[in-house]
């Protein structure tokens, strides 16, 4: 969700861009062929276009994580491009270093930074954990 405040940022940057250069502006229009009302209009637009936008981005980044590729560095889970240029763009496109760190994927036993493939109930609730302790995890629960 876009809050009010990004969203009154991105309409000054969309004005700035209209008046300063015209024709390179988002909308590819020339600034001289622009009516005010056309701009009024353009800018009503503007949070459906930035509503679209972070959709987009959602889905990227569901893409990214399911076809990444996952390693650690430093101990800890990071997803990598793999030189791929599909993913190199997405990374782009989400403003990622790669590889970018990715804690929120590491397997959920105590002390294991895995990535975390698989999951399970517990009686704390929905564990992922990676293969490894799938087992182990299940162990712990039958007992
Ligand atoms: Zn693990």
């Amino acid at each position: 969700m876009i809050s009010s405040h990004q969203l009154e940022e991105w309409r000054k940057v969309s004005e700035e861009c209209i008046r300063k250069w015209g024709d390179r502006s988002p909308f590819g229009i020339l600034h001289t062929q622009l009516h005010p009302v056309d701009i009024e209009t353009m800018l009503k637009a503007l949070p459906a276009c930035l509503e679209e936008i972070e959709r987009l981005k959602e889905s990227v980044l569901d893409m990214v994580i399911q076809f990444g590729y996952y390693s650690k560095v430093h101990g800890r889970l990071h997803i990598t491009t793999g030189g791929l240029s599909a993913l190199e763009n997405a990374f782009s496109g989400l403003g990622w270093e790669d590889p970018h760190p990715y804690p929120q994927g590491e397997c959920e036993y105590p002390k294991c930074h895995a990535h975390a493939t698989c999951g399970t109930p517990t009686k704390d609730g929905y564990k992922h954990v990676c293969g490894e302790h799938f087992s182990a995890l299940q162990a712990l629960e039958d007992k």
